[in-house]
């Protein structure tokens, strides 16, 4: 590909391997594969269309739905935030979307009200821990209850929760939440044959006992390791995003001089300094000023001084052969963005999310 713009490639191909991996990490369970937040910026069309080996979807919100469903997606689509107003519920029916109720609102909501099309499959979460979203583990069976003797729902209602710490091997926390799910499921024999779900990526790689009969892959779909210490690589992941960009100028600075806004880089010898086409307007962090790596034609290099909005400068000391023209690479193939995440004191999550529209995705599938 030769589009000197930046520029992200996206690999259907290792977004379809991930998947597979995903398969082999818990294969008696359904695969709910995460695509909000535009399929974490990769681009939520393109990727839902690469993983219809996936049983369901998930995404945040009404209209990451309903985008799905206008472009004619026809599996299960849960909002893992639910609705919060009679309107979005209408709406959310209508186009057959699955709900996660978390809320005494929500409940309240569902049974004050009628609506033209039933619901079909829907989700209780309970708080096992996170305390971000879910009922309280003493509300969850009885708001469960309420939601599968409703007549407004027709499909099943399933139990689910999420864990807080399940990138971190070993974790306490890890085996407190799920004693706790499995003390709940078990408390009800209508319940306990009910759907459950609670693995993220994190708990598919690593907690076997997690898996239920439905995971929800986020992460790793995209080949981004999501416990700390483990490679992708090391996990049988494949990075799907390689953001590009290219050396537009090259300058030999003397000893002393600066560069850049606030003069923070200063040259100790003589040096060649690269410029590269991509900066925080990008989704480039800024925070990677004076600390990040690219690979310039496959080397590394240092970014030096401040990142710009549209350009970032580099170090050539080492690359007498760079040129105008030398495609660089930010993050992905041979450079993990998970390393960059680090570098700029973020998590790859961040990083593949916040690319900004300004970089034109390009996919290829072999
Ligand atoms: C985002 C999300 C996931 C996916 O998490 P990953 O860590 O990306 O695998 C799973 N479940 C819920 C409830 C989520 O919000």
């Amino acid at each position: 590909m030769n589009d000197a713009s930046p520029n992200a490639q996206i690999n259907l191909a290792a977004l379809k391997h991930n998947l597979s991996v995903v398969k082999q990490y818990a294969p008696q369970s359904r695969v709910m594969s995460v695509i909000k937040s535009n399929a974490y910026g990769h681009g939520v069309l393109e990727v839902a269309a690469a993983l219809q080996e996936s049983d369901a979807f998930a995404v945040a919100r009404l209209a990451e739905g309903l985008q799905l469903r206008e472009a004619g997606e026809t599996k299960p689509i849960l909002l893992l935030e639910g609705v919060t107003n009679a309107s979005e519920l209408e709406q959310a029916a209508a186009a057959d979307l699955s709900l996660v109720f978390h809320t005494h609102e929500q409940l309240m909501m569902l049974v004050g009200t009628s609506l033209a099309k039933s619901l079909t499959f829907c989700w209780v979460k309970v708080d096992t821990g996170m305390h971000r979203l879910g009922f309280s583990p003493d509300h969850a069976l009885s708001a469960w209850k309420i939601l599968n003797k409703s007549n407004l729902i027709s499909g099943d209602v399933g139990m689910m929760s999420h864990f807080s710490n399940a990138d971190v091997l070993g974790d306490p926390k890890n085996v407190s939440q799920q004693a706790l799910f499995s003390g709940l499921i078990t408390q009800d024999t209508d319940l306990a044959a009910a759907p459950k779900s609670m693995a993220n990526s994190a708990a598919i790689l690593s907690q076997p006992d997690s898996h239920l009969d439905w995971v929800r892959p986020g992460l790793m779909l995209y080949g981004i390791s999501p416990i700390r210490g483990k490679t992708a690589e090391e996990l049988g992941l494949k990075p799907v995003m390689t953001v590009s960009g290219e050396l537009i100028s090259i300058q030999n600075l003397l000893a002393g001089d600066t560069v850049g806004y606030g003069s923070s880089w200063e040259c100790p010898t003589d040096m060649r300094v690269g410029l590269i086409n991509i900066g925080y307007g990008d989704g480039y962090p800024r925070q990677l000023s004076m600390r990040g790596t690219v690979l310039v034609k496959g080397i590394k290099s240092r970014v030096l001084g401040h990142v710009s909005m549209d350009m970032i400068c580099v170090d050539l000391c080492n690359q007498p052969d760079a040129k105008v023209g030398d495609s660089v690479t930010l993050w992905g193939d041979d450079l993990p963005v998970e390393m960059i995440a680090e570098q700029a004191n973020t998590i790859g999550y961040e990083l593949v999310c916040q690319l900004t529209q300004r970089v034109p995705r390009f996919y290829k599938d072999a």
